[in-house]
């Protein structure tokens, strides 16, 4: 398998736990997981960490409220009237308050299970959704003045081939807001989350994410995709008490409760590069 970031075809495994293999790109540095990571495929246990994510609507919609109004500030301007494509529509918590704050919104969301708890929390997100995984050529070019895709890309099997299709669907002057996890020092973060029994039977990251991004190779692979980012950031995961809830199915043990309020008002988590990755681009210049 070629790398993610940079196409290489070269690689040597890097990081193993059980049946999970992360290797690291010989020409970019860039973690995934390769074709021998049989972690990859278990869809049972992948399918009950989404059903749990999903769960949690009420701190789903109090994120997306957040990432809404740093949005809004990043654009300068109201998200009223903009035609909007997300690519990964989740349980639909992000779609639902594009729809209230006025924005035409269309989701792509391939997964049944994801859809279903969409339709059932949102119904009005119905008729917009895509059930389909994202491809190039799958939705008119120009039609779209933002572009979302929050914690998606490192699901993908070719992450790089979709942020490649982003300019062409972007109107004249439209712009692209991605987040990723950030996975840096991930044989500390790793050993962590197997300590605090994440990820079901204790893997370093969740089965399902197939390119681990650091601040350094998300910006290679912004670059390879033809992306100029405005803005590149970390937004806080540890000291951000939603997050946290969504991350412990809802009821986080007292004394990760208090570490979140340590990092919340330390910022140590970024400091760690232990934040989620989140850029606002456009299209570089050709
Ligand atoms: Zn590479």
């Amino acid at each position: 398998m070629s790398c993610p970031a940079c196409g290489s075809p070269d690689s040597k495994p890097h990081f193993y736990r059980l049946d999970m293999e992360i290797r690291r790109c010989e020409a970019c540095g860039m973690m995934f997981q390769g074709p021998g990571s049989a972690a990859r495929l278990d869809r049972e246990l992948i399918e009950n960490i989404y059903r749990e994510y999903v769960g949690h609507a009420q701190q789903h919609l109090l994120l997306n409220a957040d990432r809404l109004e740093r949005l809004a500030r990043l654009l300068g301007r109201p998200l009223n009237g903009l035609r909007v494509l997300e690519i990964g529509a989740g349980n639909g918590a992000l779609g639902s308050l594009l729809l209230k704050a006025g924005a035409d919104y269309t989701g792509i969301e391939p997964l049944p299970l994801c859809r279903e708890a969409a339709g059932r929390l949102f119904p009005e997100l119905a008729a917009r959704l895509i059930p389909e995984k994202f491809q190039p050529g799958q939705l008119p070019p120009g039609s779209f003045d933002l572009i979302l895709a929050t914690d998606t890309l490192e699901h993908m099997e070719d992450p790089l081939l979709c942020a490649t299709a982003l300019p062409g669907l972007l109107a004249p002057g439209g712009k692209v807001y991605l987040e990723v996890p950030n996975e840096a020092l991930l044989w500390f973060k790793g050993r962590l989350r197997i300590a605090l029994g994440m990820y079901g039977r204790g893997y370093p990251t969740n089965p399902e994410h197939l390119s681990l991004f650091t601040r350094r190779t998300f910006g290679l692979f912004l670059r390879n995709a033809g992306l100029k980012p405005l803005a590149l950031f970390q937004d806080s995961v540890w000291g951000n008490p939603s997050r946290i809830k969504i991350a412990f199915n809802g009821a986080p043990p007292p004394h990760i409760l208090a570490a979140s309020w340590f990092f919340r008002l330390t910022r140590l988590d970024l400091l760690l590069q232990q934040g989620v990755l989140a850029t606002l681009a456009e299209p570089a210049a050709r």
